[in-house]
């Protein structure tokens, strides 16, 4: 992983923006932080979170991050759950409730929490919050689920614990619920600086194109996601299809696990059976930390879809407008931060749409290259680690001062 220092940001971001980030660390600096999570690598919150723990750490906040442990059982009931608060139609019984308060309270037995801020990401360990009553520490909920219309069920559950916690934090107001606690809004972020964002050389690139056979002189169109319905990857090989008719193009669909997905392996197998006859179609099972990969991918690509039915942010996207690249992408959760349509991407609300929409892009490079360079300025101005480390020093100052809406700095 590139090694990466706060001052190799001032290149990047505006100076006011640096400026303003180094005074909130001076004031949030020896703060002990530990982050807590459900896995280590997959998916969008590991991602964050591996890059914003040693930042913060340079900063001089004392962060550490934990991974809860689970079994295959626990994890099944937490995508139930992950699903259900997206507001996806999905079962969820008294039985799932037990096996997931038995494992929170397993793993709170085993963890120590005696920092100044516990920063507890998504619903899987949010039944941590039994821990509270011994620790000193503030503790908070990071949602970064779309929870704007979850299943009543999954969310009554889930608010019992969040409304004990000290503050919450979502993605955007959109995804806010009544809650008895304060809510803070923080995007989701890339660093552009990581392995999977920086800068390649046309030689990186050609030979990750070589080494999984994809023509370079045909267009590419790319999704990168973990197998998951979510991310509709057969609706992605249906859009190419239609997209396949008129325009010899080629289709790269690739994607990893994540220790708390129990689905995957099953969603892959549906996705392969889906493309077999078609030897355009690229089906990557990529392992954990295939950044450079990844990164090479995107930048190879001509278009990136993202036909997600439902999603938190969409990092995927982040990643892609980045690197100036041309994104089509449903319209749901916090993609319509991210893509502004018709100016920093393309939105679309069908497979039909997706196919129409690419089709255009093919057909007019200027389009694609114009709203590529749009999407790589939104990104630099909201999405990029500086903003959420700011962000986050903030959060850390007001944990300090409950109940106050201004806080003076001197
Ligand atoms: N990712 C990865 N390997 C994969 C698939 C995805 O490293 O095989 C990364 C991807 O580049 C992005 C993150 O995982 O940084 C996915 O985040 P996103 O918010 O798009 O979706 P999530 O998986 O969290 O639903």
């Amino acid at each position: 992983m590139a090694k990466t220092k706060i001052d190799d940001y001032a290149a990047i971001i505006r100076p006011q923006n640096f400026d303003e980030l180094m005074l909130l660390a001076e004031r949030a600096a020896g703060k002990r932080v530990k982050m807590v999570n459900a896995t280590a690598a997959g998916g969008g919150v590991a991602e964050i979170l591996a890059r914003i723990v040693p930042l913060l750490n340079e900063l001089g906040i004392k962060t550490k991050w934990e991974v809860i442990k689970g079994s295959g059982e626990f994890f099944g009931v937490t995508k139930a759950l992950h699903n259900a608060l997206h507001g996806y139609k999905t079962e969820i019984t008294e039985q799932m409730f037990d096996i997931y308060n038995e494992a929170a309270k397993a793993n709170a037995a085993e963890m120590v929490f005696d920092e100044d801020a516990v920063i507890i990401h998504d619903p899987q360990p949010a039944g941590l919050i039994a821990a509270k009553e011994k620790s000193k520490s503030k503790w908070v909920w990071r949602c970064h689920i779309d929870t704007s219309h979850p299943q009543p069920d999954a969310w009554n559950f889930i608010k019992g614990f969040v409304d004990k916690y000290d503050a919450s934090v979502f993605s955007t107001p959109w995804f806010s619920q009544e809650l008895l606690i304060p809510q803070y809004f923080i995007y989701p972020a890339i660093d552009p600086l990581a392995e999977k964002n920086r800068e390649l050389s046309r030689r990186e690139i050609n030979a990750v194109l070589n080494k999984y056979k994809i023509d370079s002189s045909r267009p590419i169109i790319t999704q990168i996601s973990r197998f998951d319905h979510l991310k509709d990857p057969l609706g992605v090989i249906e859009a190419y299809r239609l997209v396949k008719k008129h325009i010899d193009c080629q289709l790269v669909l690739a994607g990893g696990g994540a220790a708390d997905d129990p689905e995957g392996s099953h969603v892959l197998q549906e996705v392969q059976e889906a493309a077999k006859a078609d030897t355009d179609i690229h089906i990557l099972l990529l392992p954990p930390f295939a950044d450079i990969e990844i990164n090479a991918l995107q930048r190879a690509s001509t278009i990136i879809l993202q036909k997600s039915l439902r999603e938190g942010f969409g990092l995927t996207v982040t990643e892609a407008l980045w690197k100036g690249k041309p994104v089509v992408a449903s319209a749901v959760g916090g993609i319509t931060l991210q893509v502004i349509h018709d100016f920093t991407g393309v939105l679309v609300h069908s497979i039909e749409g997706a196919a129409f929409q690419i089709r255009y892009l093919l057909n007019n490079p200027q389009v694609a290259r114009r709203l590529g360079e749009y999407g790589r300025e939104h990104v630099r101005e909201k999405f990029l680690i500086t903003r959420k480390l700011r962000n986050y020093l903030l959060l850390l100052i007001a944990l300090d001062h409950p109940g106050k809406d201004i806080i003076h700095s001197r």
